[in-house]
């Protein structure tokens, strides 16, 4: 349920609300708009009436959320978020970049790749070190060590950087060396591992699922909303398709119907959703002109020797074609790329 105050309400008004919503048990979260401030009541919503409200001085209208999702939703947050990571912004007009190659392989490899981002002026840095591979036989990751590499680079290049946290116990480790922490694919309706991710400090990177609904991935959103964390980013990175002629089928159409149910920014990432290097840069264009606030790509400085994800790996002198590709597109939808020297 929202209920939305008067404009120019003051805090005690506020207050009164927010006590009758926790007196019945459910959690309050005040959103103060630039216009109109807007209080969610979350949990068992059969537990509040609407009548509860009645009376109280501020109140302008109480409204039941349908969806079952609630503090992911425009209804609650009318305005889209603007996160702050590092000296970035994320969400609303601006077009983030974040690239890096699918895993960190050695200090080396992962030293010219961030520089090569830096310098064609992508925003954040990305790299695996525990990597979700389909068969335990393959490439798991260079653990902490990989964490630690990309934790000095990052603060050699100056970028903020996003890797993938696996498993609950990894959490804290994760949180020590990176700046955002990135939820996978396979990992989307983990659901204790959104809950412990939802109590962390740090940015939440939250992957769409190959099999779910955009509804889905919302309520996995709300899982991490709900626990006070609400520095979230959604991503859409390809759903199954049928077509072997891709690794997966990107459904950018996801990207406006999720802009219109909810406030917090998509990015898309058409290098797995593609798995084909050739593919990524035109997938790249098409999800800024249909409103992504970023992608994600993999780079890497000899794809050929990539020991993840090779086919789908840009060279740095394709992304850095990329990126001069993207910026008049960004231009054109009345959007703009983030650079470092603007923050
Ligand atoms: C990744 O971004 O490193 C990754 C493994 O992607 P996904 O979870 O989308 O498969
Ligand atoms: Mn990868």
């Amino acid at each position: 349920m929202i209920i939305v105050m008067q404009s120019g309400v003051d805090d005690a008004r506020v207050d009164a609300v927010v006590q009758r919503i926790e007196d019945v048990g459910l959690k309050a979260h005040v959103s103060r708009g630039e216009f109109r401030t807007i209080i969610g009541a979350v949990g068992d919503e059969t537990l509040l009436k609407p009548e509860r409200f009645a009376g109280l001085a501020g109140v302008e209208s109480v409204m039941p959320i349908m969806k079952p999702y609630k503090l992911a939703s425009r209804d609650f947050h009318p305005d889209d978020t603007v996160l702050e990571v590092g000296p970035f912004r994320v969400g609303g007009e601006c077009v983030s970049v974040i690239a890096g190659p699918c895993s960190v392989e050695s200090q080396a490899q992962f030293r010219t790749v961030a520089r090569a981002v830096r310098d064609a002026g992508g925003t954040m840095l990305r790299g695996g070190a525990f990597k979700p591979r389909s068969s335990p036989y393959s490439f798991q990751g260079l653990g902490e060590d990989g964490l630690k590499i990309l934790r000095d680079v990052g603060g050699e290049v100056g970028l903020p950087t996003v890797t993938e946290v696996l498993d609950v116990r990894e959490v804290d480790l994760v949180t020590r060396y990176a700046d955002v922490l990135q939820i996978g694919a396979r990992n989307m309706q983990n659901f204790r591992l959104l809950t412990e991710v939802g109590q962390a400090a740090n940015p939440i990177f939250l992957k769409r699922n190959p099999a779910a609904t955009t509804e889905e991935l919302l309520m996995s959103a709300e899982y991490i909303l709900s626990e006070g964390n609400d520095r979230l980013m959604l991503c859409e990175r390809g759903v199954r398709g049928f077509d072997r002629a891709t690794r997966y089928m990107l459904d950018l159409a996801a990207v406006p119907v999720i802009r219109g149910n909810s406030h917090l920014p998509i990015i898309v990432d058409p290098s797995h959703a593609t798995g084909r290097r050739e593919l990524v840069v035109p997938m790249a264009l098409a999800a800024v002109a249909a409103g992504a606030h970023g992608v994600m790509v993999e780079v890497h400085p000899d794809p050929g020797q990539a020991l993840s994800d090779g086919p789908q790996q840009l060279t740095p002198e394709a992304f850095r074609r990329m990126m001069a590709e993207l910026a008049p597109i960004a231009d054109a939808v009345g959007r703009s790329l983030q650079h470092a020297e603007e923050g």
